[in-house]
């Protein structure tokens, strides 16, 4: 979110929709961003607005209709095992030893702004519970 928008006012704001998004230009590097783990499937680059000292999206380079979990189907399985899957190597390379939070928001009410699927990953700090 940027600056004079909260997260949670961004997520109510935002329209679900199959539509590209932001990330699709993160995927095809129209615009910068800090990738920290790339393969031909998954991309993991670092949240412009860190909420933890480490604070890393991980996003399927292919949406194929997965703009949030609720609309997971059975083909999906695959995408997202491999999702969590690069969630703990990319947590490894930070040398989040001492454990990690994975979030994924879905739909207004969980908070999500961007609808192309993304795991969080949080670390570097204490995390609380319950969240908010
Ligand atoms: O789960 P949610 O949809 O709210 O998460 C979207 C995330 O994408 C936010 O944490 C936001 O900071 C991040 N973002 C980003 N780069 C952008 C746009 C959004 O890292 N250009």
């Amino acid at each position: 979110a940027v600056a004079m928008t909260s997260e949670k006012e961004a997520a109510l704001a935002a329209v679900p929709s199959d539509s590209p998004t932001i990330f699709d230009k993160i995927i095809n590097k129209e615009i910068p961003s800090t990738i920290v783990y790339e393969d031909d499937k998954v991309l993991a680059f670092r949240d412009i607005s860190p909420q933890a000292p480490t604070h890393i999206l991980i996003i399927p380079k292919v949406k194929d209709g997965l703009t949030g979990l609720s609309k997971a189907e059975e083909r999906h399985c695959d995408i997202l095992g491999r999702l969590l899957y690069t969630a703990k190597l990319v947590a490894k390379q930070e040398g989040l030893e001492d454990g990690f939070r994975i979030v994924i928001n879905d739909g207004p009410s969980g908070c999500q702004s961007v609808y192309h699927i993304h795991v969080h990953l949080l670390g570097g700090r204490q995390m609380n519970w319950p969240p908010g």
